[in-house]
């Protein structure tokens, strides 16, 4: 550290991001991408932006909002594009947080959002969630506070029912929801529709999962103008041309087709229902995911052990050493091939 850090910025503790390995080729399933390359057709489109990198992009990203807006059924200022959907959850702790608004959110969720409540300086609340992983929304007891939910969870992979979601909403009218949405299409329900009928919900999501587009850093939030346009000060007094030309016409091509990643969705959906059936055979204990991720214990296997065991044996999967969920590990969704390398390097561990 040198002694030009500000005291205040120098008890920061940093997001940890899961390893990405460029030495060894690894069977990676241990930082919830996809396995599939982007769309062919998305690729061809952004191959063409090359040539037009000597202009800015379109600070607004007009070209991708419309074509969201049009799927989701919204207007195209109900829209904001982010450098990833990380970016656009800085905003909202940057806009919706303060001194008369605390942050909450789940002790075992997404480790970004303590980081970015602490980079802001705002105050927050960490609600345990239940015995069984679940988050409880009814000890989300702040009125006023700006709750952010993962949901579906990560690590966890759970998902709290929509209709769950809208009831705590309406129940704190003073308070915004932000629900993170990273996961969504893998199963769970979405809470865009609620974003037309309350103007304190907030949804978050990203092109880097289902849409196969992690290195191209594209995230979308949709709300209420009123909200986005809060979110877009910060932006422009940030960054305005916060994403790339390239990422932006891929973003865009991935849109047009959408064949592509709902097929890609419903492969891993499937992968996923054989890898937790082939682990709980193992005799683990396998968390139900509505995500790209399954969250797996064994009562034999110190977790910790268990993930540097794979890595030896050429898989990354992801440990959180942290308390209530240390035993726990949690393995990426990939293709049917590298879920089988997954399972066969557990039974030579488990010696079966
Ligand atoms: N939210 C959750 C719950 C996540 O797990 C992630 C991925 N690390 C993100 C947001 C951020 O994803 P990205 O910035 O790639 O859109």
């Amino acid at each position: 550290m040198s002694r030009f850090f500000t005291e205040t910025m120098s008890a920061l503790e940093p997001y940890t991001p899961g390893e990405q390995p460029q030495a060894r080729v690894y069977t990676k399933l241990n930082t919830n991408e996809s396995p599939f390359a982007p769309s062919e057709k998305a690729a061809d489109i952004a191959r063409e932006q090359v040539r037009a990198l000597n202009l800015y992009p379109d600070p607004d990203g007009n070209q991708v909002r419309g074509r969201l807006a049009e799927i989701y059924g919204v207007k195209p200022e109900e829209v904001l594009l982010g450098n990833g959907s990380d970016e656009l959850l800085f905003f909202a702790f940057r806009a919706f947080c303060g001194a008369d608004r605390r942050a909450m959110f789940a002790d075992i969720t997404y480790g970004f959002y303590p980081v970015f409540a602490q980079l802001n300086l705002v105050q927050y609340t960490e609600v345990p969630l239940d015995e069984e992983l679940n988050v409880r929304l009814e000890s989300f007891d702040d009125p006023a506070a700006t709750v952010f939910i993962a949901n579906p969870n990560a690590p966890t992979g759970k998902a709290l029912p929509g209709e769950e979601i809208e009831k705590f909403a309406a129940s704190r009218p003073e308070g915004l929801v932000v629900v993170d949405e990273a996961y969504v299409d893998f199963g769970a329900e979405s809470c865009v529709e609620l974003t037309k009928r309350y103007d304190n919900v907030l949804v978050i999501q990203t092109f880097s999962k289902s849409r196969s587009m992690a290195g191209a850093r594209v995230g979308f939030a949709i709300g209420n103008a009123a909200l986005i346009s809060d979110m877009n000060t910060i932006k422009y007094s940030l960054n305005p041309y916060n994403i790339n030309s390239m990422s932006l016409a891929m973003a865009y091509g991935v849109l047009c087709d959408e064949e592509y990643t709902s097929k890609n969705c419903r492969t891993i959906m499937e992968n996923r229902e054989y890898t937790t059936e082939g682990l709980r055979k193992l005799g683990f204990e396998v968390v139900d995911s509505k995500t790209n991720f399954i969250f797996a214990r064994h009562p034999e296997l110190d977790g910790a052990g268990y993930k540097d065991v794979l890595k030896e044996k050429g898989v990354l999967v992801r440990h959180f050493d942290k308390e209530r969920i240390s035993e726990y590990n949690r393995i990426t969704i990939g293709t049917r091939e590298q879920m089988d390398v997954l399972l066969e390097k557990t039974k030579e561990i488990l010696g079966v």
